[in-house]
């Protein structure tokens, strides 16, 4: 990964409140963009200090690693404040300055409503952001820059995708990427507490997740997202290829 000074553009930022949240919602579609020649980058409002399991310098180590896994150009870390995220002026400032000194086209984000209050202020502090990081009269230290759109992955509740990426081709990726932040997930040698993510079941949910939607569009595994603008299509026979198999 490149060190967080160089200004090279990247095509997609990924925006999320803690280290794992976009490794479980949108790992595969970064993956195949990644395989597609684009460039990402992951940023982390909180460094999830608040988390049940593991600790603050092993979740940085694993998210690091899932970062590399999935081809990231950079990984960044913010010290919002687990359970805190409220957006100080200060606060937005750096979200605005970090889109303006990535560039990127598109911002990845959570959906602003979920389970967990911080995957939903997440969702809306980076949804504000990404637009006044086009105001010229906001002054930071980079220019304006104002990405083409917001797309959201649902992170705990699940919503109605508005359009969902075949991941197939991309899911040891993204299933390796998820497994680098072992601390979180089952372990037979764990003495830690239980909780959401580290039920036994739970990466079998996300795979199965990651299946549901592939099922919709007729491959294996896909992600949804949400956009409050349709994506375009350039070929709609080509876009629902492959939806009644056999016909
Ligand atoms: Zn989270």
């Amino acid at each position: 990964m490149r060190s967080r000074r160089e200004a090279v553009p990247v095509d997609v930022l990924a925006i999320a409140a803690h280290p794992d949240d976009v490794e479980l919602t949108c790992g595969g579609t970064l993956a195949g963009l990644k395989a597609q020649g684009r460039k990402f980058g992951i940023v982390d409002l909180t460094r999830g200090e608040l988390g049940t399991r593991g600790s603050d310098a092993i979740r940085r180590k694993e998210a690091e690693r899932a970062a590399e896994i999935l081809g990231a150009e950079f990984r960044e870390t913010l010290d919002f404040g687990d359970g805190r995220i409220s957006g100080t002026r200060e606060q937005e400032l750096s979200v605005v300055d970090l889109i303006r000194r990535e560039r990127p086209r598109l911002i990845l984000t959570s959906y602003p409503e979920d389970r967990h209050p911080d995957h939903a202020r997440a969702g809306r502090l980076v949804t504000d952001l990404a637009f006044y990081a086009g105001l010229r009269k906001i002054e930071t230290s980079h220019p304006a820059h104002r990405p083409q759109q917001t797309i959201y992955f649902s992170t705990g509740y699940l919503h109605e995708p508005d359009f969902v990426v075949d991941v197939t081709a991309a899911m040891e990726t993204r299933r390796a990427a998820i497994r680098a932040f072992s601390s979180q997930f089952h372990s037979e040698a764990s003495t830690e507490p239980v909780t959401v993510l580290s039920q036994k079941s739970f990466l079998d949910a996300m795979d199965a997740r990651a299946r549901h939607f592939g099922f919709l569009i007729g491959v294996e595994f896909a992600e949804g997202f949400r956009s409050k603008r349709p994506p375009k299509l350039d070929d709609i026979v080509a876009a629902f290829e492959g939806f009644e198999p056999g016909f």
